[in-house]
């Protein structure tokens, strides 16, 4: 599983790359709203967690332009802009999922676990190999 980050304060970037390398996924990290354009379109990500107040470009432009060119990855959008017309505003642009700044790690993986179930409904959360299992949950 391939997740961006687009997330332009790099301390807070940083973590989330860890915490979900942690949780086994793979991880780009980009800080610029022009280039989360470009891999958003590009790149075959399996979710993308998407902050708004970007430089180069607002990530809520970026993200109605990948849903008119009919880009269909499960966006989750990561934000300080935490009003109501907001949030409303994020989701009519195509947001699958909407999480204000601050947030706790653990909801945040949470949720993007749960875009991944929707995305690909049939994908086991256990794998087994031999005596080796993985839960994507744990
Ligand atoms: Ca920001």
């Amino acid at each position: 599983m391939r997740i961006l980050i687009v997330e332009d304060e790099k301390i807070l970037a940083g973590q989330l790359a860890e915490q979900l390398r942690l949780s086994g996924f793979v991880t780009d990290l980009c800080h610029d709203g022009n280039e989360a354009g470009f891999l958003g379109e590009t790149e075959p990500y399996d979710a993308i967690i998407l902050d708004l107040g970007l430089p180069g470009r607002d990530g809520l432009s970026v993200l109605k332009e990948w849903r008119s060119k009919g880009m269909d990855t499960p966006v989750l959008v990561l934000t300080a802009r935490g009003q109501l017309h907001e949030k409303i505003e994020g989701l009519n642009a195509g947001a699958d999922d909407y999480l204000v700044k601050p947030f706790a790690f653990d909801e945040l993986m949470a949720r993007v676990r749960a875009l991944l179930r929707r995305a690909q409904p049939n994908l086991p959360q256990v794998y087994r190999f031999a005596d080796l299992e993985l839960d994507t949950g744990t």
